[in-house]
């Protein structure tokens, strides 16, 4: 199980990953009824004795508000505290990912939120840092994001990825590297796992939050950098032939961070890229604590 962090947390407890084993029967299994988390840490390049969590308290906060969608009050208190004990029990020396997910972990069958239980897990795996230089291409999946009338797509529900999936397979089975959805509206919303931004004559593009986006922790960290250097944002909607006549296209998630997009359907961008290069190396140096201004971004955990 070298693919893992050593330790998983699970019923309340600290596991060694092999043991860490849930029941055939657990309800969240049968009916996507749980919510995810997804956070990125690495050994302090400056002090190996310390990690670096980037926005913790807005990811355990996003957690708890899923969590909330669920019927499940699970404090951001709670969550941040596990994360710290997980981390300071696992002792990563590499770049890796944290995976916290609540569920509604009682055993049998009929969809409810009402009368069964719920718990919280963490668990993680080594992940490098990679920045996709020469950029993915997209294809505009036939697949629609879901609606906010069909579930609450502020909380990160896993129930959503469905979609993801379907919308990534069809995207790399017909030769692209990942998936741009439109909501109901036939409005631009996000990819697969990644928020989107356009340039178009130095302004920033980005849907609003009403247009069925993923609330992304990145998206709202790029929005404020840019904005912190001058650069005019814009929260909207965005038509998907707007895609097409921009002059950079790029996407944000906490995985990737940010990745330029080179091609979408048949037109392929401008291989100049001054923004998406610019707040790429800008957030890179965030993460790795190289930034004292965005110091409050990052919490430092002592080993
Ligand atoms: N949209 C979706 C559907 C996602 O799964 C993610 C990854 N969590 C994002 C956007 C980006 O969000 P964040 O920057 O918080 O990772």
């Amino acid at each position: 199980m070298s693919d893992f962090l050593p330790y998983a947390y699970l019923n309340g407890q600290f596991v060694p990953f092999e043991e860490a084993k849930i029941s055939v029967a657990t309800h969240a299994l049968h009916y996507g009824t749980a919510a995810l988390g997804g956070l990125r840490g690495l050994p302090n390049p400056a002090n190996p004795k310390e990690i670096l969590l980037f926005r913790l308290e807005d990811h355990c906060r996003r957690l708890s508000r899923s969590a909330y969608y669920l019927g499940y009050e699970l404090p951001t208190s709670e969550i941040k505290a596990r994360i710290i004990e997980w981390v300071q029990k696992n002792q990563p020396r590499v770049p890796f990912y944290i995976r916290p997910l609540v569920y509604t972990s009682g055993l049998g069958i009929a969809p409810r939120l009402h009368d069964i239980e719920k718990d919280f897990l963490i668990y993680g795996l080594p992940l490098g840092d990679y920045l996709a230089a020469t950029g993915v291409t997209c294809r505009i999946s036939s697949w629609q994001r879901q609606c906010d009338r069909s579930f609450p797509l502020r909380g990160k529900l896993t129930t959503s990825y469905i979609v993801s999936a379907l919308a990534k397979t069809e995207a790399v089975s017909s030769g692209f590297d990942e998936a741009i959805l439109l909501n109901e509206q036939g409005k631009v919303c996000e990819a697969t796992g990644m928020n989107l931004f356009l340039v178009r004559e130095g302004q920033l593009i980005t849907p609003s939050v009403d247009q069925d986006i993923l609330e992304g922790i990145t998206r709202r960290s790029v929005i404020e950098l840019a904005q912190a250097a001058g650069v005019k944002v814009m929260e909207r909607p965005v038509d998907r032939t707007e895609l097409l006549i921009a002059d950079e296209v790029f996407l944000t998630g906490t995985a990737a961070r940010i990745v330029p997009v080179s091609r979408i359907e048949t037109y392929t961008l401008p291989s100049d890229r001054p923004l998406t290069l610019q707040l790429q190396k800008q957030l890179q140096a965030i993460v790795e604590g190289r930034e004292p201004q965005y110091r409050h971004w990052v919490d430092v955990i002592p080993l």
